[in-house]
C-alpha cells in the first residue's frame, strides 16, 4: 500500500483503489455462488453453506471498510487484514467447490493480479505468500483427513498444488515487473510536468534575456544532469553571442562566426533540432574550444518561427552512448517556454531602451536627462558636491536646413551626435535636449572643469566630419552656484548659452561668465 505521503500525489485515488477491490470482493462472492449453482456436482458441502460463507465474507469486508473510515483512515493494518481474509476465503471456497479440481481456484490469480496492481509490488509477493501457504494447509489438511473429500491420487495433487503455486509467483512477479517499467514511466513524466511547471513560475521572475538562460539551463541540470551547456543569443544571422553556460573551459574565443556547416548555423537556419554524436574542430572550431571531447550533443533551436537562441546541450559524457529521443524531446519542450519568455523579455528590453533613447539620434533623450539630473542633484545635495550641466545648440542650424534641406540637416544632427557620444563617453548622459539642441550632466565637475569639457564638446562639433559642416555654442551651469535645482540650473545654462550666441557663436560661456557680462553691459 502507498505511503501517506505518496498518497495525495498518487494519479488514482485511494478512494477509486477501494472501489476496485470492492468490485473484485463482490465478483469473488458471486463467482462463488454462480460455480455452486451451476456445478452441484462438485461441491463438498451444501449450497445453503457455501451461499452463507460468500454472504458472510461480503458483510465482514463491507463492516471492516466502514469501520476504517470511522478510524479516518488510520489503520493500515485492517487493510492487510482484509487481504488476508480474502485469501481464507478464496481457499476454503475453492476447497468447497471442488479443489485443484474445480474452477474457482482460478480467481486466486486473479485477486492476486488485482491486488499487485492495484496496491504495489511487495504487497502482491506477500499475497503471493500467503496464498501459497494457504494452499499447501488445505493440501496438508486434506492427507491429514482434517478437511474431507481430498483426492485420492496424493502424488499427482501435490504435483497440481507445486504447478499451481509456481504459475501464481510467476503471474505476480511478472505483473509487479512490467507494473514497475509502466510506473517508472509514469513516475518520469511527472517529475518532467512537475519541472516544466516549476520553470514556468521561474521564468516569471526572470526579465531578461539572461534570467531566462540561466533558468533553462538550471531546469536542465536538475531534471537530466547535463554537465555541460552553452546557450546563445542569435540576433538577425550575426554572430552568435554567449548567453550563459554551464561547465564550458575559458577558452578564448575570437571569433564567434557560424560557418556554412556548422552546427549553431545549421540549426539556426533549419530552425530543427540536431543531434550531434562528436563535434568536428574543422567545422566547429571554436565550439570545440569551449567544449573539448564533448559527446552526444542535442542542439535545440529556441523559438519555431523566429529563432532568438540556440542551446548546446552535452547528453551524455559517454562515446558510445546514443542519445535519448525521449530528454531530446523534454529538453526541446522546456527550450520551447524558455524562447518565448525570452522574446518577451526582448521585446520589454527594447522597449524600455526606446523609452529613454531620442529616435534620431540615439541618444538619450530629454526625458532620461531630466531623470539624470535629478538623480544627480539629489546625490550631490546629499554629498555636498558640485555638479554641472552644459547646453549646446547648433548655431545657424535653421540656414543649414533651408540651404540644405531637411534630410541633410537630419544627417547632420545624426554626425554631431555621434561626435559627441564619442567625445563625451566619459562623462554620464549627453543626450538630445531638443531639436538641434544637446546637453550633458557632469557629476562632481567644478564650473572650470565644466568650462574644459565643454570646450571639447564644442570643438568635437566643430571638428566632426559632418555633410556640412557646422558650430556650436555652449553654456555652462554649476551647482549649487548658479541654480540649486534642475529648472535654475538649466536657465542659467541657458542664459549662458545666449551669452555666447550674443558673443558672435561657436563659443562656450559660464554662467558665471553670462551673469557678469550682463553687469558690464548694465554698468557701461
Ligand atoms: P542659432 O545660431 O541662433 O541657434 O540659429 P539657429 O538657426 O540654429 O536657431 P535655432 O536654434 O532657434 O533654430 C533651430 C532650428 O533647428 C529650427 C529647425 O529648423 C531646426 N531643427 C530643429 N529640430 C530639427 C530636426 O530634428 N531636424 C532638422 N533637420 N532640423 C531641426
Ligand atoms: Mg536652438
Ligand atoms: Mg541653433
Amino acid at each position: 500500500m502507498s505511503t501517506a505521503g505518496q498518497r495525495g500525489a498518487d494519479v488514482v485515488s485511494l478512494d477509486e483503489r477501494l472501489l476496485y477491490l470492492r468490485v473484485l470482493r463482490a465478483v469473488l462472492a458471486g463467482a462463488t455462488v454462480l460455480d455452486a449453482a451451476l456445478l452441484p456436482g462438485g461441491l463438498r458441502a451444501p449450497f445453503a453453506v457455501v451461499g452463507m460463507v460468500a454472504l458472510g465474507y461480503l458483510v465482514v469486508c463491507l463492516l471492516a471498510e466502514a469501520a476504517w473510515r470511522l478510524m479516518r483512515r488510520r489503520g493500515l493494518w485492517l487493510f492487510g487484514s482484509l487481504l488476508m481474509l480474502d485469501g481464507i476465503y478464496l481457499a476454503w471456497a475453492s476447497y468447497l467447490t471442488g479443489g485443484s479440481a474445480g474452477p474457482l481456484r482460478y480467481l486466486i490469480l486473479v485477486h492476486l493480479g488485482a491486488v499487485t496492481l492495484l496496491a504495489s509490488y511487495r504487497t502482491g509477493v506477500k499475497l503471493a505468500l500467503w496464498h501459497s501457504l494457504l494452499q499447501l494447509c488445505v493440501f496438508y489438511a486434506e492427507r491429514a483427513g482434517i478437511l474431507h473429500g481430498g483426492p485420492k491420487d496424493i502424488t499427482t495433487e501435490w504435483y497440481r498444488i507445486i504447478a499451481f503455486i509456481v504459475a501464481l509467483w510467476a503471474l505476480t512477479l511478472t505483473i509487479s515487473t512490467l507494473a514497475a517499467v509502466n510506473e517508472r514511466e509514469l513516475r518520469r513524466r511527472r517529475y518532467e510536468l512537475e519541472q516544466l511547471a516549476q520553470m514556468g513560475r521561474a521564468l516569471e521572475d526572470a526579465n531578461d534575456p539572461l534570467g531566462v538562460g540561466d533558468v533553462l539551463l538550471d531546469t536542465l541540470a536538475d531534471t537530466f544532469g547535463f554537465q555541460r551547456m552553452a546557450l546563445f543569443e542569435v540576433v538577425d544571422d550575426a554572430s552568435p553571442r554567449l548567453l550563459t553556460c554551464r561547465g564550458l573551459i575559458d577558452a578564448v574565443v575570437a571569433d564567434f562566426s557560424i560557418g556554412e556547416g556548422s552546427v549553431l548555423g545549421t540549426v539556426h537556419r533549419e530552425r530543427q533540432t540536431m543531434l550531434v554524436q562528436d563535434l568536428d574542430a574543422a567545422v566547429d572550431p571554436w565550439l570545440t574550444a569551449i567544449m573539448p571531447d564533448a559527446h552526444n550533443l542535442a542542439v535545440v533551436p529556441l523559438g519555431a518561427d523566429a529563432v532568438v537562441g540556440v542551446l548546446v546541450a552535452e547528453t551524455s559524457e559517454r562515446s558510445g552512448s546514443r542519445i535519448e529521443r525521449r530528454v531530446v524531446a523534454t529538453t526541446e519542450r522546456f527550450a520551447g517556454h524558455a524562447a518565448l519568455a525570452m522574446r518577451n523579455a526582448n521585446l520589454l528590453e527594447r522597449m524600455s531602451q526606446m523609452a529613454v533613447t531620442d529616435g534620431l539620434t540615439e541618444l538619450a533623450n530629454r526625458r532620461s536627462f531630466d531623470r539624470s539630473l535629478e538623480r544627480e542633484l539629489t546625490r550631490a545635495a546629499r554629498t555636498d558636491g558640485r555638479l554641472s550641466v552644459v547646453l549646446i545648440d547648433i548655431d545657424h542650424f535653421k540656414a543649414l536646413n533651408d540651404t540644405y534641406g531637411h534630410v541633410t540637416g537630419d544627417t547632420v544632427l545624426r554626425q554631431i551626435a555621434g561626435a559627441l557620444r564619442d567625445c563625451g563617453r566619459e562623462y554620464d548622459t549627453i543626450a538630445r535636449y531638443g531639436g538641434e539642441e544637446f546637453a550633458a550632466v557632469l557629476p562632481g565637475c567644478s564650473s572650470a572643469l565644466a568650462l574644459q569639457v565643454a570646450e571639447r564638446l564644442r570643438r568635437a562639433v566643430e571638428e566632426a566630419a559632418t555633410d556640412v559642416p557646422v558650430t556650436a555654442s555652449a553654456g555652462v551651469a554649476t551647482y549649487p552656484y548658479d541654480g540649486i535645482d534642475a529648472n535654475g540650473l538649466l536657465n542659467a545654462a541657458d542664459q549662458a548659452l545666449y551669452a555666447g550666441k550674443h558673443d558672435g557663436r561657436n563659443t562656450v560661456r559660464s554662467a558665471e561668465q553670462a551673469r557678469g557680462a550682463a553687469t558690464h553691459v548694465s554698468l557701461t
